[in-house]
């Protein structure tokens, strides 16, 4: 691999930058994320943000740690230093981010009317009442803080950074954006209503969080440095403005140590690439440097060296903070500092990392298949395991499992064969990047290919539709059967089991069908979805560019209701109005006719019928699996052949994430001792007391 020194242009990212009493070693900032393990799993999250430190970060977060039992959001996994109990875990996550010369921070949250506290059962207590605003919707409100209340979470803070500095960190950040953090509820008229000295003003909502950082700074002593997360803009007219955010900071331009900037609520920050390009928060933070004397960290999904440089040129950020490129790829600041940008796997911008935490899941990462299984599999982001005894793997199809599993073999040191029936690398991936906004996804591919081109040990073939005797006839010891899956031409997914009558002269087709460019052109056509994630509304947004009136009918009560998961669902809503789809919830089909499909209510079964030129079904995948199943019936092993495995969507569809994961786990996976029935990973167990 190249390890050519950077150009020098890039070294202004690697000077050392003072945070209060702190040296941060370059400009690289890991901001706080979540990552679905939080407390769950200490162990896990701690080797996590080790492989950030080992990647050459200056500053590493951890995720939001709830300070009190008086302010959880149950069921999201976060971090948690409600005793001293806690310290011991949080104090392995330190020690780790420490290990190569970052800066260890920890993220203080007070969720306020944003914590439920479904699992503590305590009454929430906000800075004023009101039912809990989250993304559950839980029929529970909060009690409106009184001044003995806030008395009290002064103490609860000054008690966490005491912990936090046991703990072992460097820095303390106090949450206040997203929608997210007592500090912003403080800030903003939307959720401060108050009548007292902490309500009114802006100075006087700025009061609790001065008296905060006071006290925070006393309880250091000098030793630790504080930061401030703030939204940079919240919406509405009481919101907490990108204006009114400039007139905080420039009267209160000394009080951190660090100004951390985050767009305003967590679907704003953390736009897909779908729907929001590189750097976009650029507007709401050019300037504020100029209001204050600290630095300035923002995010803006970066992973281009050059837009990095151009905004610490331009005065715009001291920091380049990220969380997804961090994700994606933690030895980002390594590789731009050893001038290897083409190994750089950039972030494709799809929050499955993010649906991960929403679905109280472990986080998994669509690029770096590490991610979270650094502790649980002994993974890691930049190298693969020793080789085993064998030599030779065939791997079919080169789709996001195929490449993902040719680059881990190939890293190992096998001979790998990749065959690819088609004349290009990607699969899967090679066909979605073409849709609407999914033109960054393409990297799965490029990043892929790009590093198994130089690799001698790894050879592809394209225009290689392999049979099963070609299978045979290649004397490997190893296959992999990664040939992916086709959509359906019928109903049959969640709502409808077994297909529905059908009149041959309507004509039906995919969303194959249509990313190959086929399918209607005009006309009134009926796009059916019940896969509930992003294809649906990628294919409409493909009809009506070709000039269909779209009907999208889905049996969900919303559209791309799974999107909920990567903070999408209500911009694809919004995109499909705007675009002047028909949004038609709450039905399926019945029975399909020759120019017009009976609908049912899913609620009620009441019928209607809509006329319909054609149909698009976005219901559910079926497996490639024909070569796999006509070796298996063989006998493959008199051939040589040691192993033979199904992976990927080939085996069963999913998400491009489970995709990549399937390569890696194969790769892996191969010629590692068998463990019979015992578990493929390492977990941690509550502690049962006396
Ligand atoms: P996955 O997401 O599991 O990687 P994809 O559908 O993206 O699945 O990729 C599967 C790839 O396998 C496609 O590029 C397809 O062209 C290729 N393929 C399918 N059948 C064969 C075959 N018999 N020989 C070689 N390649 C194949
Ligand atoms: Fe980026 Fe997607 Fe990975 Fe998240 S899951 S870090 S959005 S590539």
């Amino acid at each position: 691999m190249d390890s050519s020194p950077r150009p020098s242009r890039y070294d202004i990212l690697f000077e050392p930058v003072q945070i209060g009493p702190k040296v941060a070693k370059n400009r690289f900032y890991q901001v706080p994320h979540c990552n679905g393990g939080g407390y769950r799993d200490p162990s896990a999250v701690a080797e996590m943000r080790r492989t950030k430190a080992e990647g050459g970060w200056g500053v590493i977060f951890t995720e939001q740690t709830e300070i009190h039992q008086s302010s959880e959001i149950t069921p999201f996994i976060e971090q948690r230093l409600w005793d001293d109990r806690d310290i011991p875990a949080l104090a392995r996550m330190a020690e780790a981010m420490k290990s190569h010369g970052a800066l260890a921070g920890i993220q203080l949250a007070y969720s306020g009317i944003n914590g439920p506290n479904l699992y503590t059962r305590e009454v929430p207590l906000a800075v004023t009442g009101g039912p809990i605003l989250t993304f559950t919707a839980d029929p529970v409100q909060a009690r409106t803080i009184d001044r003995d209340d806030i008395r009290d979470i002064r103490r609860w803070f000054r008690n966490a950074v005491r912990r936090a500095q046991a703990a072992g960190f460097d820095l303390v950040c106090f949450y206040g954006a997203h929608g997210f953090g007592i500090f912003q509820h403080f800030l903003s008229r939307a959720t401060n209503g108050r009548s007292d000295e902490y309500g009114g003003s802006l100075e006087n909502r700025s009061r609790f969080v001065r008296e905060v950082v006071a006290e925070a700074r006393e309880e250091m002593r000098g030793e630790m440095a504080i930061t401030l997360r703030l939204s940079l803009h919240e919406a509405g007219a009481l919101g907490f403005s990108n204006a009114e955010v400039r007139d905080f900071i420039a009267m209160n331009s000394d009080l951190p140590d660090l100004w951390d900037l985050a767009h305003g609520t967590w679907e704003s920050c953390s736009g897909t690439s779908r729907f929001v390009p590189e750097a976009a928060q650029e507007d709401l933070v050019r300037g504020i440097k100029d209001l204050t004397r600290k630095p300035v960290v923002g995010v803006g999904r970066f992973t281009s060296a050059d837009e990095m440089v151009r905004q610490v040129k331009d005065g715009v950020l001291d920091f380049i903070g990220a969380a997804r490129p961090s994700i994606a790829d933690p030895f980002l600041p390594k590789k731009i500092e050893e001038g290897r940008f083409d190994d750089v796997r950039e972030c494709i911008g799809c929050n499955i990392c993010v649906s991960g935490d929403m679905t109280g899941a472990l986080s998994r990462c669509t690029q770096n298949t590490a991610f979270m299984e650094e502790w649980r599999k002994g993974w890691h982001p930049e190298r693969a395991r020793p080789k085993g005894p064998s030599e030779s793997v065939l791997i079919v199809g080169a789709g996001p499992t195929g490449l993902e599993a040719a680059l881990q073999l190939g890293k190992r040191g096998y001979r790998v064969t990749l065959a690819e029936a088609t004349t290009m690398l990607g699969g899967r991936v090679a066909r979605e990047r073409k849709l609407p906004g999914l033109a960054a996804w393409g990297r799965v591919a490029d990043y892929r290919s790009g590093q198994i081109a130089p690799m001698a040990n790894v050879e592809t073939y394209l225009d290689s539709r392999m049979t099963a005797d070609d299978v045979i006839e290649m004397g490997v010891q190893h296959v992999a059967v990664a040939t992916g899956a086709t959509w359906r031409r019928d109903v049959v997914a969640r709502q409808h089991l077994v297909a529905v009558p059908t009149d041959p002269a309507m004509p039906l087709f995919t969303p194959d069908d249509v990313m190959a460019g086929e399918g209607p052109v005009g006309g009134r056509v009926m796009l059916y979805d019940d896969d509930h994630f992003y294809m649906g509304s990628a294919i409409a947004e493909v009809l009506v560019a070709r000039g269909c009136q779209v009907d999208f009918v889905t049996p969900a009560t919303k559209v791309a209701e799974w999107t909920e998961n990567t903070l999408e669902q209500a911009t694809i809503m919004r995109r499909l109005l705007s675009l002047g789809v028909n949004v038609i919830p709450c039905k399926a089909p019945d029975a399909i006719g020759a120019g017009e499909v009976r609908l049912a209510c899913t609620w009620t079964g009441a019928q209607s019928a809509m006329p319909a030129d054609a149909v698009v079904m976005v219901t559910s995948r079926t497996p490639s699996d024909a070569l796999y199943h006509e070796l298996h019936a063989r006998d493959w092993r008199a051939a040589g052949i040691l192993s033979l495995k199904l992976i990927g969507d080939a085996a069963a569809p999913g998400p491009i994430a489970w995709a990549t994961y399937a390569g890696r786990r194969y790769a892996e996976d191969l010629d590692v001792p068998d463990i019979g029935d015992a578990l493929p990973f390492r977990r941690e167990l509550a502690e049962l007391r006396p």
